[in-house]
């Protein structure tokens, strides 16, 4: 498309006003096109934008109009599927369209640096390996695995590529001091994935009948056909996506590979790095903004074959897409819960609608949501029963600790299993959702607690280091020496964070190694696969932590689980809190005898008659989703009804839920629709965050439409109006957390 001197530019500026601004064509720019990027004078400044549409009118005359300043690239960055997809997002989260386009963007292209391969640093082997290398490095076995590894690529690894697959840049330099490897600046060859000879490495494994139908399932049609893939933990789902990705590349076609922020393990990508022989690239949030901007790239310019990511990448252009996966689909994290609140699920559904391509998404227990679409005939719902390989299901137990003297949170008999376990030579896993040392810190005499200036909260201690820390808005300050209302010293720490448990376990076993894996302990880049390590080499070791061990982690010789306290998540005042208790206790379990050793789950509770933890305890997912959705349905709580959420922060208390009553006002004046109901405002679970106070108004409906229209109404309200300083609203369509 050449660009006519009289034509318009309708330009996306990332400002929160929902509408589009038009600008002229600077001189002599020639071959303009829709998704390119722009800079352009707004105000004062100078913005990236993106050319949302080329026109050949404007509402303004055409002396009042600027011209686009500059025309940082040759080509478009913005494709036009994913031009499509944004303003999908834009329309149905009701959010700018001009923010949605620029937040598609890595970072660095957001900032108008150019998107250009760079150079970078390959390592790779200096000579074949032979025995008297491998025997010349028996003693450094790390530094033998990285040599190992790096045999496989004769084109070299880039520093990224080895510390996604667990090699520091310490054994890389080790290594080069021996001479072993070499490293080299190079220009990055833009090689298409379509020109390998083979796009595998490895060969895959024979699949069960199970598997093999699953794959039967995904193959059937390369055109767009969703697919809830309900296996077990363990069952040999991700075989599956790699076998389907194999058909994908060898057809041509690139994968999209999805998975929850805490699931991107070193073991998922190197599973996936050695099966195939094409680039597979990578985009989450422990890579550096120059690291992203290349995993961006190689995706976009099909130089890389796969691209695995966190929800983000569902951005990501990928001009040959042919299939894509949402792996563990169930996983909080797919929900973007500030800016453009996006279910990244969801939008890969509406992304494989327009690839026209098989969309899997895969789990072990289910969203609702999910479910109902296969139950209704929207999916087809494939099923994976049984564990693969030689692995049985885990047993579970559900141990009643009513009564019981237990020993800093653990029961007597749980010790006992612990002790022999070990003995045994195997290695123990216990699950505590709550990271720091005590979750509060009580005084003795007045029973005064120490609690978050600017929160509705308790403050946390922590001893490592020592400091009481607000998990809600990260305040941090120092551990008072006596109590700031009766000058009482004696604090006590009240309850047990995974700090604490840590002490206590050292303490109960003190030959057994033990590693910690929470966000405090894992800070550090590459700090998780280090701290893995350890479980991986088979030893005996406890194995301690928070919901970050829950998920895609394969231990195989992990054979006992323990949930310290599976009470908490059984009475939460969010109508989703169960449900995503459940999933969580059956995604721990699951850590449990994953290879060819018998798994055994032991769940704590005061509540052992609690309907849901029984049929969690005989491992029947599908009766316990049914008991929830049957709930559901009869308050039309989503899935069986939408949601939508106008949430409101304010400095000061009453601003927020005067707005959000002037919306509810409006909204019922003008109702037509008995579909809809408006509730609230009422204060939000904890009220006061970061110094501000906050309400909400639910509005619920079992029509989508009829919801959509109200919401629409009700944002060009507050568009127009002109707010008190320091209130801000915002709106969640189809909200995770209340
Ligand atoms: P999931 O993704 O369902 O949790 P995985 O794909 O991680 O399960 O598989 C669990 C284990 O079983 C892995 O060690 C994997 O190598 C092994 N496995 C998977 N499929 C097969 C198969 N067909 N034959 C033998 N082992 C298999
Ligand atoms: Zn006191
Ligand atoms: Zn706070």
């Amino acid at each position: 498309m050449t660009s006519c001197e009289d034509n318009y530019l309708s330009i996306a500026i990332p400002t929160p006003l929902r509408q589009m601004f038009d600008y002229l064509p600077p001189d002599n720019q020639a071959n303009l096109q829709p998704g390119m990027r722009v800079q352009v004078p707004f105000g004062p400044r100078k913005l990236i934008g993106i050319i949302e549409a080329i026109k050949s009118d404007s509402d303004y005359p055409r002396e009042k109009l600027k011209k686009i300043s500059a025309v940082p690239d040759q080509a478009p960055l913005i494709p036009e599927d994913i031009m499509q997809l944004c303003r999908w997002a834009s329309s149905y989260y009701h959010y700018s369209l001009g923010e949605t386009l620029l937040q598609a963007l890595p970072k660095t292209l957001r900032q108008g640096k150019p998107a250009t391969r760079e150079k970078v640093a390959v390592w790779s082997t200096s000579s074949p390996l032979d025995e008297s290398v491998t025997a010349s490095l028996k003693r450094a076995p790390k530094q033998l695995k990285a040599l190992q590894w790096l045999n496989d690529y004769p084109d070299g690894l880039s520093e990224p590529e080895l510390r996604e697959v667990g090699f520091s840049k310490t054994i890389l330099t080790q290594l080069q001091k021996k001479e072993r490897v070499q490293v080299r600046e190079i220009e990055r060859v833009d090689r298409l994935f379509t020109e390998y000879d083979n796009p595998v490495r490895q060969p895959s494994l024979t699949l069960n009948p199970e598997q093999a139908f699953a794959l039967d399932g995904i193959l059937e049609s390369p055109s767009f056909h969703p697919i809830l893939l309900d296996g077990v933990t363990g069952s040999g789902k991700t075989e599956v996506y790699l076998q389907a990705i194999e058909a994908t590349l060898k057809a041509g076609k690139q994968a999209l590979v999805l998975v929850p922020e805490i699931g991107l393990t070193p073991q998922t990508v190197k599973r996936f790095r050695s099966r195939f022989s094409v680039p597979v690239a990578c985009l989450h949030s422990g890579l550096s903004d120059g690291e992203r901007l290349q995993g961006w790239l190689a995706a976009s310019r099909a130089t890389a074959g796969v691209l695995i990511a966190t929800r983000s990448g569902i951005f990501s252009p990928l001009p040959k897409l042919g299939l894509i996966i949402v792996d563990e689909e169930h996983d909080n994290s797919y929900k973007q819960q500030d800016t453009l609140r996006y279910n990244a699920r969801d939008l890969a559904i509406y992304r494989a609608k327009i690839a026209n391509c098989p969309i899997v998404l895969g789990s072990a227990t289910p969203s609702l949501e999910t479910l109902v679409n296969a139950r209704k005939g929207r999916f087809s719902h494939l099923e994976i029963k049984r564990r693969a390989g030689h692995a049985r299901p885990p047993t579970l137990e559900l141990l009643d600790i009513r009564q019981q003297t237990l020993h800093e949170g653990f029961a007597q008999s749980l010790i006992k299993r612990m002790t022999s376990t070990l003995d045994k030579g195997e290695q123990v896993m216990v699950f505590l959702n709550r990271r720091g040392y005590a979750p509060s810190l009580i005084c003795h005499d007045c029973g005064e607690v120490a609690d978050c200036p600017h929160c509705d909260a308790h403050l946390t201690l922590h001893r490592m280091p020592p400091h009481m820390h607000c998990h809600h808005c990260d305040y941090q300050t120092a551990i008072p020496w006596s109590c700031p209302k009766c000058q009482s010293k004696r604090l006590q720490p009240v309850g047990q964070g995974t700090e604490r448990c840590e002490q206590v376990l050292e303490q109960m076993f003190p030959k057994t190694p033990l590693i910690r894996v929470d966000r405090d302990s894992t800070r550090r880049k590459n700090a998780l696969s280090e701290i893995l390590e350890t479980v991986h080499t088979g030893e005996p070791c406890i194995l301690l932590g928070t919901q970050m061990l829950a998920k895609g982690h394969h231990f195989p010789d992990v054979t006992l689980v323990a949930i310290v306290n599976a009470d908490s998540g059984l009475f939460s005042s969010d109508f989703r809190g169960l449900e995503k208790t459940g999933q969580l206790i059956l995604q721990v379990a699951g850590r449990a005898g994953r290879d060819k050793k018998p798994g055994h789950v032991i769940i704590q509770t005061h509540n052992p008659q609690h309907p849901a933890l029984q049929m969690l305890a005989s491992q029947q997912y599908s009766r316990f989703a049914d008991s929830l959705l049957n709930e559901r349905k009869q308050l039309k709580l989503p899935p069986e009804g939408y949601l939508a959420l106008f949430r409101t922060e304010s400095p000061i208390e009453s601003t927020g839920e005067n707005l959000l009553k002037n919306i509810r006002n409006l909204l019922l004046n003008q109702q037509q629709d008995s579909s809809v109901r408006v509730l609230g405002p009422i204060p939000a679970p904890m009220e006061k965050r970061q110094g501000r106070y906050r309400y909400q108004l639910f509005l619920q409906s079992y029509q989508r439409t009829s919801l959509h229209r109200m919401l629409d109404s009700a944002v060009k309200h507050l568009d127009s109006l002109k707010l008190p300083k320091g209130l801000r609203w915002t709106l969640d369509v189809d909200p995770q957390e209340m």
